[in-house]
Formats: structure tokens, sequence, C-alpha cells
């Protein structure tokens, strides 16, 4: 059941910043390191999925995390531009947005809907979350505390050089989203962190409070953000933002059936061309885990995109295989 929280419920108070009509697709990488396969993969169904719907295209750099290089954007647009990638309009950096994040926060901490947390992440991970709940849930242990447990928790926190976590009072509902390849998908939303103790905002809010000033339509990511999903569905009706249409796709995995990183091989295009493969090769190859075979560019997917959408589950790729170069797996499939 969708919960029946209500727009009324917040209103940014003389907002500068303004939530656009939906018009575009995006893609939103970490740039923590170079694409592997299956972020190219993505990649390319979020820019296929776009273009075949008429929109435009956005690209949004989410580099808070503290892990990002500037190095890496570079070379992930560079990967885009060369599997035939296009966008429109400047890249996005989230680093570069504090002040349009901190307005929107403000106003929230303002109309009450923060409470602060004083939950360690140690403690957070031993309480186990009530059966019913997904696992890494809150379970609201810092709502509704009173002054002196508050004080309690700050003076705890400040030992430790920190600052207690924001987090969004929810109703508590489980939330259904209707995902284009996954179905119907329900969810707990549980009080998310707005703001972290370290005073980063979180992933939740500045996704969601992005894709509503960027426009966006449509949202294609992987499915392990799939679980997300209902809670930033949540925060959407707050803000009073537009829902998007949210098409997830399965991850690639390796041959353990563990999600695909760096360290199972030759996984990214620079070390797929070190065994010889084009990027090309590397598209056709990508075309060929969503069952349309001679891909060479992204285009080449949009234009058979309601096969793929058919053929979209995991990827299993052998890197052992991949490493032998592109003859053998190309040519298998002819
Ligand atoms: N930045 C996230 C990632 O690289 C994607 C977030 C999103 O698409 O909403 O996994």
């Amino acid at each position: 059941m969708y919960s029946d929280i209500t727009s009324a419920q917040f209103q940014l108070e003389e907002p500068h910043v303004q939530f656009k009509e939906p018009h575009a697709g995006r893609f939103a990488p970490s740039p923590t390191g170079d694409f592997h396969l299956g972020n190219l993969r993505t990649a390319i169904l979020a820019w296929a999925f776009a273009r075949h719907a008429g929109l435009d295209f956005l690209i949004r750099m989410e580099d808070l995390d503290e892990r990002s290089r500037p190095q890496y954007v570079t070379r992930q647009l560079h990967d885009l531009e060369e599997i035939g990638i296009t966008w429109d309009g400047p890249v996005i950096y989230q680093s570069r947005r504090m002040p349009i994040y901190a307005e929107i926060f403000t106003d929230m901490m303002r109309q009450g809907l923060l409470y602060e947390c004083y939950c360690t992440r140690k403690e957070l991970a031993a309480v186990t979350s009530a059966p019913h709940r997904p696992p890494g849930s809150y379970p609201g242990t810092c709502r509704d505390l009173t002054d002196r447990e508050r004080d309690a928790g700050r003076a705890k926190l400040a030992s430790m050089d920190r600052g207690p976590a924001m987090r969004l009072r929810t109703d508590g509902h489980d939330l259904t989203v209707v995902d284009e390849l996954a179905g119907p998908y329900t969810g707990a939303v549980d009080d998310l962190v707005i703001r972290r103790g370290d005073g980063v905002y979180s992933y939740n809010f500045v996704s969601v409070v992005d894709d509503a000033l960027q426009g966006i339509a449509q949202v294609v990511r992987g499915d392990d953000l799939l679980p997300s999903t209902p809670r930033q569905v949540y925060l959407q009706r707050l803000l009073a933002a537009p829902t998007p249409k949210y098409i997830h796709v399965p991850l690639a995995l390796n041959t353990r059936k563990v999600r695909l990183a760096k360290r199972d091989g030759a996984v990214t295009l620079r070390a797929l061309r070190e065994c010889g493969w084009s990027s090309g090769d590397v598209v056709e190859l990508i075309g060929q885990s969503l069952g349309i075979l001679g891909a060479r560019r992204a285009g080449d997917i949009e234009t058979h995109l309601e096969a793929a959408k058919l053929a979209c589950g995991p990827w299993i790729v052998d890197t052992a295989l991949l490493e032998k170069g592109p003859r053998t797996i190309l040519r298998e499939s002819e």
C-alpha cells in the first residue's frame, strides 16, 4: 500500500531552488574507481532507455563519497564516450551543490521533520532489525529520547569528535514502488539518515533532491538499489517532488555469483584493452548479455531495446574467458 503522506507536510520556505518538469533520464555514478563491465552495462541501458523514450540524458557525479577522485571522473566520462554514450548539458557534481542541499535541509530542520541520532555504526550493527524489517533498517532508538538522554548522546559523540546524524521522522509504514523490470516492490521506510554525523548529506537525500532539481523522469540503475527506492519515494512525496519511472537492472556477477568487482580480473575497459578487446568488442559482449548479437555502439542496443528488456537478467561474467581476448567469446555466439 502506498502510505498516505502528502506534500502539504513540507513546504520550502522562500525557496531559491526549484524542481524542474521531468524531462530526462540519468546516469549517476560515484567516481570511486574505473567502471567495470556491470557499470558499463547499466550506463548503456540508462542511456538507451532515456533515448528510446525521447528523453534528455544527464550525467551526475555522485562525488560526496570520500573515496571519490577527480581522475576517476575523467576516466569514467572518457569510457562513456568510448562506448557511444552522449549526454545533454554539463555534468553535475554533487560536491559543488552544498548550498542547495543545505537550504532544503535547513527548512526540514525548521519544520521539525528531523531528529538527532547518537547511535554509532557499531551500535547499529549490533541491533538486529525487527523480523519484518529488512536488514540494516533503523529500529528508532533515538526517535523519542528525553532531554537528558539527548545530552548524554551528544556528550558520547563529542568524546569521539563527532556530531549526531540527522534522521527523518517517517511514518514507518511499508511503501510499494512499481519497477518497470522488477514489478511491484514493497519495502520498509525507516527513519533514514538525511545528514551523517560527519556533516555529509546522505545518498538518499541528495539523490532525491537532485533528481527533482534536474527534472529526472526515469531512473535506471543497478537493482542493488531497489531496497532503497521506497525510502526515496517517501522523501519525494514529502518534498512534493515527482516520482520518476524506475528501471532497476540486474547486476553483473562473477562466476561465484557475487557482484562483479575489479579484483575479479580484467573487467574494466582499460584492462580488457590489454587483453585485445576494443570498445566495440566490449559493447558487443554487453549486447550479447542482453540477447543482442553484433552491437558495436550503445546506439545498437537502443535499436533492440525491447529485446534487451526481455533478456535483462543477472549477468555472469567469466573473467578467465575474457582474458583470452574477444575472439573466443564473441565468435562462440555467432
Ligand atoms: N551513485 C550510485 C552508484 O554508483 C547510483 C545512485 C543512483 O543511481 O541513484 O551506485
